[in-house]
């Protein structure tokens, strides 16, 4: 199919240029410059377009042409305390194509004292004919030793060059030093990158006892528990084994300043470290947690923090400290799923669902809050995480040669965001009723129109799985 996108304002990382774009099977073909955003074309280019024959026709006046964004962090049918995340790659790809977000690099888990070969497969599985977007994987490791080490080569190869360890959750997915050690060693031989939660999950342990048993059992308590000086510490450990190591870091959903200042320190004495922070940091506060039992549909790990920490999460994306926002999409209904936490937080599923309200959130409070210009909103939603994961330029840019992952972004348009209209197949909103500047209108994935006037119109399984290139430019940047 040829598709011609005209009269819009295309949008990237690098610039804003009034320019019409020419999309050829999965691949855009051609970008050609309109000498201003009311001009037509020169007569030259304008013979282009005749020649180049579109069989159909996008109207793009008014409106941003960007490039479908990324979400680097999903966890889509995750099993956790007992329960399953709710949205399938199904249901979970097609919310986040709603939300202009035209690929996903979900986890696949390590299962306990089995191989890494089995939870990838597994997760292919899920994937596979089911995914309406394109999608990736990082891959959980649950148990390092000696032939998970050697197993993490065979799955660098296979197109998974990313591993995240954890500091919490001990007796799940906790690894001590040592382990995290010899994965960030491994990563250096064979080019993967170590993705951290990093949280002291044994100190949040001893606080999160102390409360239940003192009888404060409201989900308001996994907030006040799990102490932002325990993620500083975390973070601080994990980027120190990173240098011992001589590899890069990543660090997953930092929530708190005090984890932000221990990124900033190392970027600023010359460490290969990054991190993402989540919309549910920027927009959402521990006040969000009270309110009795209400608090569940905020329970996420790290926890919302105390409304004096957002300005200096954004701050560390206008800074470069963050580079990403990703969502951690982990949804669990409210009836059916968080109440297993009624009389004990600790049993309250951990995760939020964001995956569809992502891009507009950061659009809404960055660009539209005067935090951020459009081409940084790019850049951190889409075209950061597309560099750092091996999908550039692939993914993340609007520019010859890459897929057609477009979406038709009109910045004027106010929407409600509310669990009665949203796509994700859960039975709340962590943004209930909040109205947000700026809306996808047509979304394109590898050339195909999946998302037109509020509909969804792809066919079935449309995503494919991507095979993503090896950590190189988080080495050289
Ligand atoms: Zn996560």
């Amino acid at each position: 199919m040829r598709i011609l996108i005209r009269n819009g304002t295309v949008v990237t990382s690098e610039g804003k240029q009034a320019a019409d774009v020419l999309v050829d099977g999965e691949r855009i073909v051609a970008v050609i410059a309109r000498p201003g955003p009311d001009a037509g074309l020169t007569d030259q280019a304008a013979a282009a377009l005749v020649a180049f024959g579109a069989e159909e026709t996008i109207d793009a006046t008014g409106k941003w042409v960007i490039p479908g964004a990324i979400d680097a962090h999903t966890h889509m049918e995750l099993p956790f305390g007992g329960t399953y995340a709710k949205d399938t790659f199904e249901s979970g790809s097609r919310a986040a194509a709603f939300g202009g977000t035209t690929t996903i690099v979900d986890f696949a888990v390590q299962p306990k004292e089995r191989s890494l070969q089995e939870g990838l497969d597994t997760w292919m599985k899920k994937a596979e004919g089911n995914a309406v977007v394109d999608y990736g994987f990082h891959m959980i490791m649950s148990d390092v030793n000696p032939e998970s080490l050697k197993e993490m080569d065979r799955i660098v190869d296979q197109g998974v060059p990313s591993f995240k360890l954890f500091t919490a959750y001990p007796g799940v997915f906790l690894s001590d030093d040592g382990r995290i050690l010899r994965a960030m060693q491994q990563s250096g031989k064979n080019g993967g990158l170590i993705l951290m939660h990093a949280e002291n999950g044994p100190a949040i342990d001893v606080i999160a006892e102390d409360n239940f048993l003192a009888g404060k059992t409201d989900p308001y308590y996994h907030g006040v528990s799990r102490y932002a000086v325990f993620e500083a510490e975390a973070t601080n450990r994990v980027i120190r084994l990173s240098e011992a190591a001589g590899v890069p870091v990543y660090i997953v959903h930092l929530s708190s300043r005090d984890a932000l200042d221990q990124v900033r320190a190392a970027r600023d004495r010359g460490s290969k470290t990054f991190a993402e922070t989540c919309p549910q940091y920027l927009f959402l506060s521990l006040d969000d947690m009270g309110n009795g039992f209400e608090g569940a549909k905020f329970v996420c790990s790290p926890p919302l923090r105390p409304k004096e920490h957002q300005e200096d999460l954004w701050n560390g994306l206008i800074k470069d400290d963050l580079q990403v926002v990703a969502t951690d999409h982990c949804p669990f209904d409210f009836h059916g799923q968080k109440d297993l936490g009624i009389g004990d937080f600790r049993k309250v599923p951990n995760g939020l669902p964001a995956v569809e309200d992502r891009v507009d959130l950061v659009h809404d409070g960055g660009v539209v809050g005067g935090r951020i210009t459009p081409e940084r909103w790019i850049e951190i939603v889409s075209t950061a995480p597309a560099k750092i994961f091996g999908l550039y330029p692939r993914k993340g840019t609007i520019a010859v040669g890459s897929d057609a992952d477009i979406v038709v972004y009109d910045p004027n348009r106010d929407r409600t965001i509310s669990a009665k209209t949203h796509h994700m197949d859960v039975d709340y909103s962590c943004y209930e009723g909040r109205v947000v500047k700026g809306a996808s209108d047509v979304v394109m994935s590898r050339g195909t129109v999946i998302v037109k006037d509020g509909e969804f119109v792809g066919p079935r399984g449309h995503g494919r799985f991507l095979r993503r290139d090896r950590a190189d430019w988080v080495r050289k940047n």
